[in-house]
């Protein structure tokens, strides 16, 4: 080791020993024996208790893409603005609902002073809201109202559909917001239920004959499949679901449907729930794509069932799966490279869907504390098998 890689090391070693200190950063030299033992006591994750008095970055990025050219920017040229961090409700799958509680939001006049400021510094012609739970701070659309007179146009992130109002939906249409995106997440009301995301087919219905009637024309829901103990008539109830919203509240336009895979997420209820295989997962394409293009109009997206499966390893694996995020990390982060790297320490994708972590054993992340103890999310994962009768 020469002088100067040595006082880097000295220097990486006094910084890693500032960052500790901090609440809410772990480090591996720090915490853990080198066996890969955890020594650090209990964390717990940081959170912001009030997003109105916190800093947020005035001058952005704005892209300068070409308008109709292959670079133009997604969103064009855009100022993006959180407007709340965190949900107030508790869906089992979702980490946010189950570990970013209470929700935190800006106040109006703070995003106005934000929203003033930024118009000074940067040029942009719209403003991009986002936020995990956007609606449910009941401000956005005098927010959007705002944000129109300024001259602007207005895109947001998807929406609890019980959040929406005509207001709200005047303001969005006044805005430029071409296209409304809900997540129902099944077409099934009692899986809905079940899930957590308590919001009954009839409650969808409304906002979207609401969305209709203000002259939404494009709508985009996203939908998810292989939940826990999924029955086969499930799929049958999303397609029933899918064409009523076509029929009856949506009869004309594009509806685009983003199918995605159930992924287990730890720190949630389900952290406990094996996913399905490669294979499993594709026949279930396969079936939605072959009985969902019988209801006109709609562009049906499906997310690759292996990267679903990578995700979850990622997010439920632990250190003993070092040298495989070292290998993709020096190599090339594909589908291929995951099936060697898996393979290397004799594993691969269907095994990593479909093992499954029992209630009483010690996970990975036990030292790490959120909101709720790992009681309660175990006792809302075995009310979930309850209800859904499974075995
Ligand atoms: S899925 Fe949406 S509504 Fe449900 S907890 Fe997560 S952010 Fe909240």
């Amino acid at each position: 080791m020469n002088l100067h890689s040595l006082s880097v090391f000295r220097f990486r070693k006094e910084r890693i020993e500032e960052l500790v200190s901090i609440p809410g950063i772990i480090a591996y030299s720090h915490h853990f024996t080198d066996e890969g033992k955890w020594i650090g006591g209990k964390v717990s994750s940081v959170k912001l208790k009030d997003l109105s008095n916190s800093f947020y970055p005035l001058k952005q990025i704005i892209p300068e893409g070409v308008k109709g050219t292959k670079n133009e920017p997604i969103f064009g040229k855009a100022y993006y603005l959180e407007t709340d961090r965190g949900c107030s409700e508790r869906c089992k799958f979702c980490f946010v609902g189950n570990c970013r509680f209470p929700r935190t939001s800006r106040s109006l006049d703070s995003l106005i002073d934000i929203i003033d400021q930024a118009g000074e510094v940067n040029d942009f012609d719209k403003i991009v809201l986002y936020g995990s739970a956007i609606a449910q701070s009941g401000i956005l659309d005098e927010l959007i109202e705002y944000i129109v007179d300024k001259g602007y146009e207005v895109s947001c992130s998807s929406f609890r559909a019980d959040y929406l109002s005509e207001k709200l939906l005047k303001a969005l249409r006044k805005g430029k917001q071409r296209t409304l995106s809900l997540a129902p997440e099944t077409g099934d009301e009692n899986l809905r239920m079940a899930l957590n995301k308590r919001m009954e087919d009839e409650t969808i219905f409304s906002a979207l004959k609401l969305a209709w009637d203000t002259g939404f024309r494009r709508l985009k829901l996203y939908m998810i499949y292989g939940f826990p103990c999924e029955e086969e008539k499930i799929k049958d109830s999303t397609k029933d679901f899918l064409s009523t919203v076509r029929e009856r509240h949506f009869p004309t336009g594009r509806i685009g449907i983003s199918m995605n895979q159930f992924i287990t997420k730890a720190h949630t209820p389900f952290q406990f729930a094996p996913m399905i295989g490669v294979k499993e997962s594709k026949e279930e394409q396969k079936w939605y794509k072959s009985n969902l293009y019988q209801i006109k109009n709609i562009d049906l997206s499906l997310y690759a069932p292996e990267w679903s499966i990578i995700q979850r390893v990622l997010s439920l694996q632990n250190h003993e799966y070092y040298p495989v995020i070292y290998q993709i990390a020096r190599g090339r982060n594909t589908v291929g490279s995951w099936k060697l790297a898996l393979k290397e320490i004799d594993s691969n994708l269907d095994q990593e869907a479909k093992w499954k972590y029992e209630t009483n054993e010690p996970l990975p992340w036990d030292h790490i504390t959120h909101t709720l103890e790992k009681k309660t999310l175990i006792s809302s994962y075995m009310k979930y098998l309850e209800t859904m009768e499974c075995k």
